[in-house]
């Protein structure tokens, strides 16, 4: 007879999501965890945070790791991988989630604030796939939290973030060809207003973000994390160089 547990869509699969410490990263490591994967979640801030994360993944019966690192600064973004994958004895799955939204008019941008969500969200990105690149076996999955506003700026002040949001793109795209050949998937989740510390949905933009959706709302991190889940499982073997996008319709 079939346990239970063997129906798990990632059992013994093994997970790193950056950025996991709370909002939709810790949503995403959480949902792994749910469906069978041990999970090494990234923070720089929030060490309580991820320890809590990691609690509720010990609490599942899976393994959970909380690594600090950085992804603004290059060595620690390419090690990050190394040491997820030692820590949880391999690595199938690299959620890269970590990001920082910097919106502004052009003007008000120092180099340092571009140099900075650069380096975070593009550069850290790009080096954590690399270092996973090298390490995934046949079947592991690379998974890219971008940005409804990587296509679509609906208004000032997002020049920036969807600079680095639209890099993605090209990234998720040449990962998924240069990938394929060793079986290895590569795609990207394109979130719209999602109610976290980033975005709260009762901050002053909120009610201006609800109304660009179809559906007249926020999501929740849990409604990203659904999506990444599936990426992330069997059921996603034929999905590759493309996108998802868990935005409520912004794009519509
Ligand atoms: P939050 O600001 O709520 O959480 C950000 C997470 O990233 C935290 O775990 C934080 O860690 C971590 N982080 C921040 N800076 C760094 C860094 N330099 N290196 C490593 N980790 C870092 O963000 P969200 O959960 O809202 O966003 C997650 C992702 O989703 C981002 O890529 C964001 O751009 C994207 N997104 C969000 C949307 C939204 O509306 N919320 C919409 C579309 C995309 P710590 O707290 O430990 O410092």
């Amino acid at each position: 007879m079939t346990s239970l547990t063997s129906l798990s869509p990632l059992d013994g699969k093994k997970a790193l999501v950056t950025g996991g410490s709370r909002g939709i990263g810790a949503a995403i490591a959480l949902r792994l965890a749910e469906e069978g994967a041990d999970v090494a979640v990234t923070y720089v801030q929030g060490e309580e945070a991820a320890r809590e994360v990691v609690a509720k993944i010990e609490a599942m019966g899976r393994r959970g790791v909380a690594l600090r690192a950085d992804l603004g600064r290059a060595a620690e973004a390419t090690a990050s991988v190394g040491r997820a994958a030692e820590a949880l004895g391999g690595l199938d799955v690299l959620v890269n989630n970590a990001g920082v939204g910097v919106l502004a008019p052009l003007g008000r941008l120092s180099p340092d604030d571009i140099d900075r969500v650069l380096d975070v969200n593009v550069r850290g990105v790009f080096l954590t796939a690399r270092a996973a690149a090298d390490r995934l076996p046949r079947g592991g999955r690379i998974i890219t939290i971008g940005s409804c506003m990587a296509e679509r700026v609906p208004g000032p002040g997002g020049t920036l973030y969807g600079t680095s949001k639209a890099a993605l793109i090209g990234l998720t795209k040449g990962l998924a060809r240069e990938l394929g050949a060793r079986g290895i998937n590569a795609t990207l989740v394109h979130p719209g207003p999602i109610d976290t510390d980033m975005n709260p949905s009762d901050g002053p933009t909120a009610p201006a973000q609800s109304a660009l959706t179809s559906l007249g709302r926020y999501g929740t991190p849990a409604e990203v994390a659904s999506v990444v889940a599936f990426l992330a499982g069997p059921d996603a073997s034929y999905v590759t160089g493309t996108a998802l996008s868990p935005d409520g319709g912004y794009a519509a």
